[in-house]
């Protein structure tokens, strides 16, 4: 297999795509795939009479992601983006192992000092309700990989985003080594 362990999808929404391609731009081709999503959904929900139908899109589209992770990648990291005054990110897993061994990865880890990282586990309480109903289980809870949302929380303009990029790419490369070591269960 020659592809790199790890899928970077960006773009799913729209809004996002422009955060999402300067993370990609400093990514190493080698270790990180990237796939954008020229045409993504909104991230701001709609009311809630047009909610069924935004949530159907949604599963729809990372149902489409399917064929570009199955045989190939063994990680899907799913960026996002959202704004926050303090930078930070939240990272959204459901394996169980791939969660502590990033909990472990950040406890030891000195260069996040600044930001806020948070790992939330999905899958298990009401709380993640919304992600749920949007990413379908076959994306989250798939035997063949494991994925990764990854929320980074951006504290202003877009003058500010090379730290946030910075943060970016270290949680990517944190969430590639946790999958390499995760590979031999
Ligand atoms: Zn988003």
């Amino acid at each position: 297999m020659n592809s790199p362990q790890t899928l970077l999808v960006i773009g799913i929404h729209r809004e996002e795509l422009a955060f999402g391609q300067a993370v990609a731009g400093g990514v190493d081709p080698a270790q990180v795939a990237v796939l954008e999503i020229p045409e993504g959904l909104s991230g701001q929900p709609p009311p809630i009479a047009r909610r069924f139908q935004y949530e159907a899109l949604h599963r729809a589209l990372y149902l489409q992601l399917l064929p570009h992770v199955l045989n190939r990648h063994r990680l899907l990291v799913d960026l996002h983006s959202g704004s926050d005054p303090q930078l930070g990110a939240d990272l959204i897993c459901a394996d169980p192992a791939l969660c502590e061994c990033l909990r472990t990865a950040l406890a030891g880890g000195g260069h996040l000092a600044g930001a806020e990282v948070r790992v939330v586990p999905l899958g298990d309480e009401s709380a993640d309700l919304h992600a749920r109903t949007i990413i379908p289980p076959q994306v989250w809870r798939n035997p063949a990989f494991l994925y990764l949302g990854l929320e980074i929380y951006l504290p202003g303009p877009a003058d500010e985003w090379p730290a946030a990029c910075a943060l970016a790419r270290e949680l990517i490369a944190i969430a590639a080594g946790c999958a390499g070591r995760l590979d031999g269960r």
